[in-house]
């Protein structure tokens, strides 16, 4: 991550203001965020041969996190290039790098949940949600980076994750119920979170918390929300769980560091239950 005073034009240089680097990508996030929440995690993925590579699989460890099923690639581990302006705005370069590579060829770990994201290729997704779907698996997909989605991929989940702007690329709620998706729990930042299926839709209005950075409060509710789906409980329960990480995951900055813990989320719901 640069911050300079404004993007430089195509074929200009300019003096940044800053350098920092982060731990990130949505699996990495969703993944920290489902072990601190208590679940016992696998994550499926590959990194490359940098020293990048090397500090993730850290940091998979530091979460307690099963990575027997991440490979390594030669070449470049997955990178995000962002530059900040001053006025706020970013512009952003993804490489995926070995994220390009992630195949599910029976590799899959059997599961209670099985929770995708879209960094990785679409074909490996739906491979992993048809091994999922066969096995019995609850499926948790967060459509994210946005990109609209085959029936094939959209019937086989029995929850879709979609924030208002994934949404509106998947062609609304209806669209993805009539597709087979059992529930589309919309994520919408400070105005909380919808839940849509065959029974009807329940509104959870946000947590109202001191505001640092919002990058990875998606994460935090999605890798929160398999978690309690993965402990047993009913929808709604698991997603006033995710409710709660993701304000909390906005009270920190960066994406690893904020997810919270079970402790400090069940602190939350505990204060609002006592209000
Ligand atoms: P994404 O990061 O994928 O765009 P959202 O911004 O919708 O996701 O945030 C995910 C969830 O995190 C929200 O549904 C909400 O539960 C929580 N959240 C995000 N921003 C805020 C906020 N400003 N205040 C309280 N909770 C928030």
């Amino acid at each position: 991550m640069v911050t300079a005073a404004r993007h430089p034009h195509p074929g200009e240089t300019i003096l940044g203001t800053g350098y920092h680097e982060h731990a990130g990508g949505k699996g990495l996030n969703q993944a920290v965020a489902a072990a601190r929440s208590g679940a016992t995690v696998a994550f499926v993925g590959a990194l490359g041969t940098d020293a990048a590579g090397g500090r993730l699989r850290e940091i998979l460890g530091g979460d307690s996190i099963d990575a027997s099923d991440v490979t390594e690639v030669d070449g470049p581990t997955g990178r995000a290039v962002i530059v900040v302006a001053d006025d706020g705005e970013n512009s952003i370069v993804v490489v995926p790098g070995a994220n390009a590579t992630v195949g599910v060829a029976g590799t899959l770990p059997d599961s209670a949940v099985v929770l995708c994201q879209l960094e990785i290729p679409l074909d490996t997704v739906a491979s992993a949600l048809e091994i999922a779907h066969e096995r019995g698996s609850i499926i948790v997909l967060n459509p994210a980076p946005a990109a609209s989605l085959p029936v094939r991929v959209l019937r086989l989940c029995d929850v879709i994750t979609p924030n208002e702007h994934e949404l509106e690329l998947l062609g609304g709620v209806s669209a993805l119920l009539d597709a087979g998706c059992g529930a589309v729990v919309v994520t919408r930042g400070g105005d909380g979170v919808d839940v849509h299926s065959a029974a009807g839709t329940t509104s959870f209005a946000a947590h109202s918390v001191v505001v640092v950075d919002t990058t990875g409060a998606g994460d935090a509710f999605s890798g929160s929300l398999a978690c309690r789906l993965a402990a047993g409980d009913a929808l709604l329960d698991a997603v006033a769980w995710a409710n709660a990480a993701g304000a909390l995951a906005t009270t920190v900055a960066g994406a690893v560091p904020a997810q919270p813990r079970s402790a400090e989320i069940r602190a939350v719901l505990r204060s609002q239950h006592d209000r």
